[in-house]
């Protein structure tokens, strides 16, 4: 082993612990360095009163033998050390509560065509459409296909129509399209931005099959970081990297906070692409790629709250379910609850999840996160009691509940560095489809990015991503042999 095999990584998340562990299996000497005390990203869930709060990872989809993200795990080596429940045991993925009626998300394509034809009986052949395109969505959406076929044909249709457009063209009552076009909360993208393809492959990956963790993000975090460590990666926590060190337009290493001087040829950036901006030097980058990257739009930001709720007034179950407050869609004012078991005896964790924009919070942005001032903590109680007030208006009164935790966008801006306290990264929306075409690339040597923004987001979507930047660095057949070599069903 060489420096020529040194790799560094900037960032822990799902995206860096990917590609640390990937490379680590094949023989590079990596280092992950993490800005936060411990690593994880967003994986990482956190502890208030003795309660684990949780962040990015709510429920998860593909986990099936030879679907998507089980054989991403089995490559990982983590398949079978997260603890999982299958979701839909009631028949029931999602809950989609609105103010006329009652729709249930359910597990597979087969009973969500019935239960869109029971809900919408005057609307078959739009239906029909629909169904025809998750069908074909479901098909193509394969690790095989995605990783490994050079022949591979992207339907610029999908690419480039936004999913209002193809409602649009369909004909569909805004209450079909209203339904269909709720989970584009976790893209973080309207309907009238939100391309088809996205829309289709996040749905395909829960029609495929949906998981909640029966662990906690924290335990997830360690379970990743210590299936890196056992490959003999070094995880550098509690130190941001500051400077990416370039010369001759090739990268050459980093620098460290604490003055720490890291050298590699293969430098992968998995944070936000603006702040990988931000650590470059000026002369190494053309304004036009400085432009491109600095004007690009966030996705928006989100308020959420965690409560305690005694668990026999808010049992726990697999599903989730979504709040719609409004009559008249797009439905804005969706609210995200989802219930998880805690260590507390006789308690459930309640989260709650709602739109949260930046500009609402942003005039306290400069103020840090252990001193920000009386109004800031005022605004978020307000906006915490409203939160508390819907999950009794969901689950009836709550005797014996209790707040245990309240986040803004700009908890995002200090845990994740987020421009704008974004949750999902840039969004991916039509209107940015060129802008955002490319990300994974940078215009210097050895410097390679990948995460949320690059491709798609989500556990799945960031690891996805991931794996096809590794797969250019590495060479496809490489990257395919690991598969192989595992006997990975489906490859
Ligand atoms: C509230 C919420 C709920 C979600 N729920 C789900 C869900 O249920 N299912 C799902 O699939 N997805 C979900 N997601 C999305 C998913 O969590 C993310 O898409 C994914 O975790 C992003 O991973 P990442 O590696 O790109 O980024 P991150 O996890 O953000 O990792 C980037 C890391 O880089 C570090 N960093 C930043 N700058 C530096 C620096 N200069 N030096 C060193 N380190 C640095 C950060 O501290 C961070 O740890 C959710 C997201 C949010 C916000």
């Amino acid at each position: 082993m060489n420096d020529r095999d040194s790799v560094i990584i900037i960032g822990s998340g799902i995206g860096g612990m990917t590609a640390g562990i990937v490379l680590a299996k094949l023989g590079y000497r990596v280092t992950v360095v993490e800005k936060n005390k411990l690593p994880g990203g967003l994986m990482r869930s956190y502890t208030r009163k003795g309660i684990e709060c949780e962040v990015g990872i709510h429920y998860v989809g593909a986990l099936d033998a030879g679907q998507p993200l089980r054989q991403i795990f089995e490559l990982l080596g983590v398949y079978g050390r997260i603890p999982l429940d299958r979701m839909g045991d009631e028949g029931i993925v999602d809950k989609y509560l609105l103010p006329d009626m009652t729709f249930h998300f359910p597990p597979g394509i087969g009973l969500l065509e019935e239960n869109l034809h029971r809900a919408f009986p005057t609307e078959s052949r739009q239906i029909g459409e629909v169904i025809s395109l998750l069908r074909s969505s479901l098909q193509q959406f394969s690790l095989k296909e995605i990783l490994f076929n050079k022949n591979q044909e992207f339907d610029l249709s999908l690419q480039l129509q936004s999913l209002d457009h193809y409602f649009d063209k369909l004909g569909c009552s805004r209450e079909l399209r209203g339904i269909l076009s709720l989970p584009l909360g976790w893209i973080g993208v309207n309907s009238d931005e939100c391309p088809l393809y996205l829309w289709s492959s996040s749905l395909s990956s829960y029609l495929m099959s949906s998981w909640k963790p029966l662990c906690s993000g924290a335990e997830w975090a360690d379970i990743f970081a210590g299936r890196f460590r056992e490959l003999g990666g070094e995880i550098i926590c509690d130190d941001r990297v500051t400077n990416i060190l370039v010369q001759d337009r090739t990268v050459q290493g980093v620098v460290l906070k604490s003055g720490k001087r890291l050298t590699a040829p293969l430098v992968i950036s998995s944070i936000h692409p603006k702040l990988m901006l931000r650590l470059l030097p000026d002369d190494a980058l053309k304004p036009s790629f400085r432009n491109r990257i600095s004007s690009l739009k966030e996705t928006r930001g989100i308020f959420g709250i965690h409560m305690a709720v005694p668990e026999q007034t808010v049992p726990y179950h697999s599903y989730n379910t979504f709040f719609v407050e409004y009559k008249q869609p797009p439905y804005s004012g969706v609210t995200f609850f989802i219930t998880r078991k805690t260590v507390k005896t006789g308690y459930n964790l309640l989260s709650l999840i709602t739109d949260g924009p930046y500009e609402k919070w942003k005039k306290w942005e400069q103020t840090t996160k252990d001193h920000r001032p009386q109004d800031y903590r005022e605004a978020k109680d307000r906006e915490a009691a409203v939160l508390f007030d819907r999950a009794s208006q969901v689950f009836g009164p709550l005797p014996g509940a209790y707040l245990i935790d309240a986040y803004t966008p700009l908890s995002f801006c200090a845990w994740m560095d987020s421009p704008e306290g974004g949750a999902y990264g840039v969004s991916r929306s039509v209107q940015q489809k060129f802008k955002t075409a490319a990300l994974h690339r940078t215009p210097i040597g050895g410097l390679h990015a990948v995460g949320q923004s690059t491709f798609a987001p989500g556990i799945l979507g960031t690891a996805l991503g991931t794996l096809r930047v590794l797969s250019q660095i590495t060479g496809t057949p490489v990257l395919h042999k690991q598969f192989t070599d595992l006997k990975i069903q489906g490859i």
